[in-house]
């Protein structure tokens, strides 16, 4: 059987790696080169127990005047154009709590699996990336800091993971790189953390020197269907049929456009995320850390640290927001004891494919066989590909999934 996966993120080379263990051929797709779409610069956080739905009752509380605000944690703007309105609306449908509970716990499941697959990744030298496990801080100044951690920790224990509220000194004790203005925080204990670009390039090489063909620089035009199956793609410049008995779907913020081949609409919307990576200061953190009301996280990298975060619906933009960039670099060297250097600071911008109850699209496309979707992580993508690339082979073999995926179907909307 052969199987061409489109994309080649987080997600596609996971898809990539577990089909190639269940005997597939493998070709993997990339119309630029492999790693450098949204899973290039991320936040590194491998984090289920930071997995909760963007739209719950904390977006509400938060109210539309925060999400107009064009520095705030999570925004829209008028550039995002008409298509957002729909979108918007469906996002706001998912925010009532039982919903959200609902909703969280899919995501949750999804990460924990991972995780468990991000160990086997590194401990059989298929992924090499810098893997940490260790606690994931959220550090304070708020006046209600307390009132807050105290909530999330009940989260997260009913979760079924070990959290913990921290005061100022528990906070600095345990990173010492912070400011010593804080006020305290919280632990997310044993979450992982790692450079996702260097996670993909060797999740992809593994899959190169295992038989797969990795072609980059080859966009997918179309996906091919006759009589109600899949029978390839027409790839290239100047296209040509690369023929397939099974094709997914893993071309992130950019799937919409290849799903209507498969007859799906996909309301994903691309959600831009910004990061800057600098030389690690002295003090170095040690652990990731998320800093306060900015949700900026600070990512601990060999011999550099990266600040990234926020998320503004605003289409795809060629150039990024400099109000918003500043922000994360603000919010970021703010939450630090020493300043790091910021000659050669390496500033970068990407799209998280967000569906509008925030849940992955993982399965079977209706109607055509041979079609599997794997999108719309949002901003889960490095912590979820994993446990989607397994999920995926799993539906292709025809074997019965790890975990139930009617939260995830494709269709759904
Ligand atoms: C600032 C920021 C911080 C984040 N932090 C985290 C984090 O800490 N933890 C976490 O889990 N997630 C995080 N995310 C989210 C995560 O990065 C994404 O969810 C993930 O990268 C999505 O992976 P993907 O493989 O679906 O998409 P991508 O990595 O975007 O890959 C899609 C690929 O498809 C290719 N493609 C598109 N169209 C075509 C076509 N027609 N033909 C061929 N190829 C095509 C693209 O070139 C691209 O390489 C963050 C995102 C941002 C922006």
């Amino acid at each position: 059987m052969r199987a061409v996966v489109i994309g080649a993120g987080a997600v596609g080379v996971a898809c990539a790696h577990y089909l190639l263990e269940e005997g597939f051929e493998v070709t993997l797709v990339d119309r630029g080169e492999v790693g450098r779409g949204c899973s290039y610069a991320n936040a590194g956080l491998i984090c289920p127990a930071h997995s909760e739905a963007l739209p719950g009752p904390g977006i509400v509380a938060e109210g539309l005047r925060a999400l107009l605000r064009r520095d705030g944690p999570f925004t829209i703007r008028p550039r995002a154009g008409v298509s957002v309105v729909p979108w918007l609306l469906r996002f706001w449908r998912h925010t009532p709590e039982p919903i959200y509970r609902r909703s969280t716990r899919a995501l949750v499941a999804l990460s924990r699996l991972s995780f468990e697959l991000f160990e086997e990744l590194v401990r059989t030298g298929v992924a090499s990336f810098g893997y940490r496990r260790g606690p994931l801080l959220t550090a304070s100044r708020a006046p209600h800091w307390r009132r807050e951690a105290e909530a999330v920790v009940e989260e997260a224990r009913a979760l079924g993971f070990e959290a913990r509220v921290l005061g100022r000194d528990e906070l600095l004790g345990l990173e010492p790189a912070l400011a010593p203005d804080h006020l305290g925080g919280y632990a997310l204990e044993d979450q992982g953390s790692g450079d996702s670009y260097r996670y993909v390039r060797s999740v992809a090489e593994h899959a190169r020197s295992r038989g797969a063909e990795v072609l980059e620089r080859t966009p997918v035009r179309r996906v091919l269907v006759r009589a109600g199956r899949v029978v390839g793609v027409l790839a290239g410049d100047p296209p040509r049929e690369i023929p397939a008995d099974l094709v997914v779907l893993a071309a992130g913020a950019w799937s919409p456009a290849l799903a209507r081949d498969l007859g799906l609409r996909l309301p994903i919307q691309p959600a831009t995320g910004y990061s800057v990576t600098v030389p690690a200061p002295e003090p170095a953190p040690r652990h990731p850390v998320i800093v306060g009301d900015s949700r900026v996280v600070i990512l601990p990298l060999d011999g550099r640290i990266r600040f990234a975060g926020t998320l503004e619906l605003a289409g795809f933009r060629r150039e990024p927001d400099p109000v918003r960039q500043r922000a994360v670099v603000r919010a970021g060297l703010g939450a630090l004891r020493e300043r790091p250097e910021l000659r050669g600071a390496e500033p970068w911008f990407g799209f998280c494919p967000l569906m509008p109850d925030d849940l992955p699209a993982i399965g079977w496309a209706p109607g055509i066989a041979g079609a599997l979707v794997a999108t719309g992580h949002g901003t889960l993508g490095f912590t979820q590909g994993p446990a989607t690339g397994k999920l995926v082979a799993e539906l292709a073999a025809g074997k019965p999934p790890s975990l139930d995926l009617s939260p995830f179907r494709p269709d759904r909307f």
